[in-house]
């Protein structure tokens, strides 16, 4: 086998390596599922998550990545939020809150300085997100 092959990280149908590791038939998909949200959203300015999600028959984890990737904006639609990837607070930017994204730059910071302790803990953070992400990535499949 080459490395020009892959296995599609949406429908596992294996075809040429793509950056998105999508295959041309998912790909094409996302992009109608991802204009279905944006018009939805354009005539349906106070829908929420879940009315978006029911109304485009679009997963929730579909529509946050959609977000996330910045291909929908949550500009006018004062309603539509997501959790935060830490604690779960309704958010509409970014992948964390406010308060968790604060916490994290301090920990950086304590990190930069050496502070042992601090350190330790947030490895420990980082191995419980990458547990989360596989765990997505396997109910995407
Ligand atoms: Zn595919
Ligand atoms: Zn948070």
């Amino acid at each position: 086998m080459t490395l020009n092959v892959m296995n599609c990280t949406r429908c596992g149908k294996l075809c040429m390596r793509t950056p998105a590791e999508l295959c041309p038939a998912c790909v094409r998909e996302l992009d109608e599922h991802c204009e279905r949200c944006v018009k939805y959203i354009k005539e349906n300015s106070g829908t929420t998550l879940q009315e978006l999600s029911e109304a485009t028959e679009i997963p929730v984890k579909q529509i946050i990545r959609f977000i996330r990737e910045g291909r929908i904006s949550l500009v006018r639609t004062p309603n539509l939020h997501y959790p935060c990837e830490s604690c779960g607070e309704p958010i509409q930017e970014q992948t964390l809150c406010d308060s968790c994204r604060q916490r994290m730059a301090k920990e950086i910071q304590a990190s930069i300085k050496g502070d042992d302790a601090l350190v330790q803990e947030q490895t420990k953070e980082d191995h419980i997100t990458f547990q989360i992400r596989d765990r997505l990535q396997g109910r995407r499949r």
